[in-house]
């Protein structure tokens, strides 16, 4: 019989190959980064286009290769790193395989100078698909200069798997900061589509933590160190106030790697315990030596998991030294959640005369009346505005034009909700509304019912409204008395800049855009400036971790964020009138039945259930 089994042409085997180990344009930016620091150099410079999905380029000023060895290092399992499985666990470079050249050549077209200090000439080679179309000396500078262009041109499955340039290129800039931070003796630099996003000198880890995180990073850094007969640590981990409410800022670094460890993440987290509000997440830097023979990175190239022979000895110290640190600095919790925003002197004070103190005592007080009384949900909804509010009224600007914006908010609560202003036609006929625990309104059809929790109703009122807002006109806005200044670290700035748009359109107004800070002088007229900054620092760092990848999906999200702040919170009293009005608005919504997270926004009883319970 003949046999059926055959070898798979090489191209073919590499192409397989390469699947595994190059996955996204972020992957051969690792790779390329990695070889940089193998070969030692001083300054690498990354060139990306679109995400890397036409460019990734990196230039180094390294060991450089000769004639032979360039051409070698594009075949498999050529690698100047290793000699034998013993080497394994010696190994001090990133690299050992032999495989990403390979792997990167098999599925683009590469272009290549590279030239060592002995020799006056370099060499320049150009492969696509694996084939070395040419190879010649050239002039070119001691280092190594590989480009990597039309990734995937060859697989065009993978080509289109591939996400819009705004998600690779997160994906590059996070495969970047991962190597910068671990390398702070290495001068590196990014430019994205011809703008310079990094520029970092050689510095040490501190400088260079900062450097990559952005300048507001400097004081919330709290230094960790520990020396064991296990392992070597050193870093930093984030003051608990700081603390971000996405993950992105976590670092381990073993033996110089980067990795992710969930049972090591639990270590330091367990150190803050008590320390943090809810649902942040505390940041840390932390630069992990341990005996190469103690570890297994043997795995997956592209995987970043590391198994420890001792992984619990480490979990112990990891969390005791994050533990000491923290209270050596005298980090102590942090429990005022809602500081009152009155004491806050952000204005020029020095100008006025300090007067006496007179007391003032309110003898209506009783602390046991709910604080907002007075129409919280009046101010939040703009539906009620009466012409009491007329002293707000300059505050009151609308982006397009200048007309009277009381008239105009009236018209837009028109818009938005017929039923209210003409009662003939109301799609909800109410009979009346009743707070139960400041957190359900119930109402009440001809045969049901209705139990409607008030946060979420006013989450999807407020959700419609925006994206109406976002997408077809500009919102109202707020003109802030004195603009809002935020500072921002370098991936919220890009964020931010993503986000510009449709944060204008949603009500913002940004008056500047600096390096690492926003001013902002106008906000949505219905958020309350107090909680401006806690919002949009929300809303960075849930963008910062996942980029939305189409148009509507941002707008979407932005709306479903910016809703829920807005929205009135549980605990809150609401009078009659706004009862009611929440009610009507409600149901004059497209979608009244669900949250735009999906969760239920109210429930029914029939009269007939009742029927069935008093049998
Ligand atoms: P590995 O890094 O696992 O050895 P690679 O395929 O990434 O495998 O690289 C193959 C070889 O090419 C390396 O071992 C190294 O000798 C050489 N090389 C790759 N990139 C560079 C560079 N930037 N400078 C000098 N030599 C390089
Ligand atoms: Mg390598």
């Amino acid at each position: 019989m003949n046999s059926i089994i055959h070898l798979l042409p090489d191209h073919v085997a590499n192409q397989i190959a390469a699947g595994e180990v190059v996955q996204r344009p972020a992957s051969v930016v690792k790779e390329l980064l990695e070889n940089a620091v193998d070969a030692n150099a001083t300054s690498i410079t990354l060139l990306v286009k679109e995400g890397g999905k036409t460019l990734i380029q990196v230039i180094d000023n390294g060991l450089g290769m000769g004639d032979t060895d360039a051409r070698l290092s594009f075949e498999r399992h050529a690698t100047s790193k290793i000699n034998s499985a013993d080497d394994l666990f010696r190994l001090h470079t990133k690299g050992f395989r032999g495989e990403a050249l390979a792997s990167i050549a098999a599925v683009s077209h590469v272009e290549m100078k590279t030239k060592t200090e002995d020799e006056d000439l370099g060499s320049h080679l150009i492969i696509e698909g694996s084939n070395i179309v040419q190879q010649e000396p050239c002039v070119t500078p001691v280092g190594t200069s590989i480009a990597v262009k039309n990734l995937f041109f060859n697989i065009p499955a993978r080509r289109n798997f591939l996400k819009s340039t705004t998600v690779e290129q997160k994906h590059v800039i996070d495969e970047f900061q991962r190597v910068a931070l671990v390398h702070p003796s290495v001068a590196f630099k990014l430019v994205h589509n011809g703008s310079e996003l990094f520029n970092l000198p050689a510095a040490n880890h501190r400088q260079r933590i900062v450097g990559v995180m952005g300048a507001r990073t400097n004081e919330k850094l709290v230094p960790v160190k520990e020396e064991t007969d296990l392992i070597k640590l050193t870093g930093f981990v984030g003051k608990p106030e700081f603390a971000k409410k996405s993950r992105g800022e976590q670092f381990f670094f073993v033996n110089d790697r980067f990795i992710k460890h969930p049972y090591l993440h639990h270590a330091v987290s367990s150190a803050f315990e008590g320390l943090l509000k809810d649902k942040a997440y505390p940041s840390y830097f932390l630069y992990l030596q341990v005996n190469p023979q103690s570890i297994d990175i043997n795995i997956h190239p592209t995987k970043t998991e590391v198994k420890f022979d001792n992984e619990h000895s480490i979990y112990s110290i990891l969390r005791s030294s994050v533990k000491h640190s923290l209270g050596q600095f005298n980090v102590s919790p942090v429990l005022d959640f809602n500081k009152d925003s009155s004491m806050d002197t952000d204005y020029v004070q020095h100008k006025t005369r300090a007067k006496i103190p007179s007391i003032d005592v309110d003898r209506n007080f009783n602390p046991f009346e709910a604080e907002k009384e007075s129409g919280y949900f009046k101010k939040n909804t703009g539906s009620f505005q009466s012409k009491s509010t007329a002293n707000w009224e300059s505050l009151y600007t609308e982006s397009i034009d200048g007309d009277d914006t009381i008239m105009d908010i009236e018209v837009e609560s028109e818009q938005i909700s017929p039923s209210l202003f003409q009662g003939q036609e109301k799609t909800y006929q109410s009979s009346g509304t009743f707070q139960l625990q400041r957190k359900y309104i119930i109402t009440s059809t001809k045969s049901e019912m209705l139990i409607i929790d008030q946060h979420r109703a006013h989450f999807r009122i407020l959700y419609e409204e925006l994206l109406k807002n976002i997408t077809a006109q500009p919102a109202l806005s707020q003109q802030l008395l004195f603009p809002l200044k935020l500072q921002l670290d370098s991936n919220e700035i890009r964020v931010f800049k993503i986000l510009k748009e449709s944060l204008v359109n949603a009500g913002f107004s940004i008056s500047e855009l600096g390096e690492d800070f926003v001013k902002i002088n106008g906000i949505p007229n219905r958020l309350p400036e107090s909680e401006t900054s806690i919002l949009l620092d929300q809303l960075l760092s849930d963008f910062e971790s996942d980029i939305p990848d189409s148009g509507f999906d941002q707008t979407d999200r932005l709306a479903k964020s910016l809703a829920q702040s807005m929205a009135i919170k549980n605990g809150t009293l609401l009078q009659k009138e706004e009862q009611t009005e929440l009610v009507n608005l409600l149901f004059s919504c497209k979608e009244p039945v669900l949250t735009p997270l999906n969760r239920l926004v109210f429930v029914k009883q029939s009269a007939a259930d009742f029927d069935k319970k008093f049998m």
